[in-house]
């Protein structure tokens, strides 16, 4: 994973990768292959994974605030668009892009005191929020 200039802040806090090192809590049941070793690792659940986010960055999210930390996250998103988009772009590099954009919205949500599991289950948890169908059947996706 390439590292990224990260400005105004010391690089030792910024390595959003999430660690695969299995937490304590996290049930064993539900297993997913890891993208660069191969190694079986538990799945996060999105309330681990802003727990997670919060125990690694929360004192220091809370003080930047939604305005400075909603830039850092369109940042990640254009690194993410970056990555997608070059062809020569290594799959570790891929798979890092997609999770320091997650990592900064569970870092958002964590501010702005979203629970993402909660949002996402009454939101898309059971079928398309207008017609309710799953897959959706009213046209609501976009094209
Ligand atoms: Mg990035
Ligand atoms: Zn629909």
């Amino acid at each position: 994973m390439v590292r990224h200039r990260r400005r105004g802040e010391p690089a030792a806090v910024r390595p959003r990768i999430l660690s695969s090192t299995p937490l304590p809590h996290a049930p064993m049941g539900r297993r997913i292959v890891g993208m660069s070793t191969g190694e079986p690792f538990p799945a996060l659940t999105l309330r681990e994974l802003q727990e997670r986010i919060r125990s690694l960055f929360g004192r220091k999210d809370s003080r930047r605030g939604v305005e400075g930390t909603f830039m850092w996250f369109m940042e990640e998103v254009g690194e993410l668009a970056a990555a997608l988009r070059d062809p020569d772009s290594a799959r570790d590099n891929l798979a890092g892009e997609f999770a320091d954009v997650l990592a900064w919205l569970a870092t958002l949500a964590n501010i702005a005191n979203v629970d993402l599991n909660a949002a996402i289950r009454a939101k898309y948890g059971s079928g398309c929020p207008k017609c309710q169908a799953t897959p959706c059947a009213c046209g609501t996706a976009k094209p």
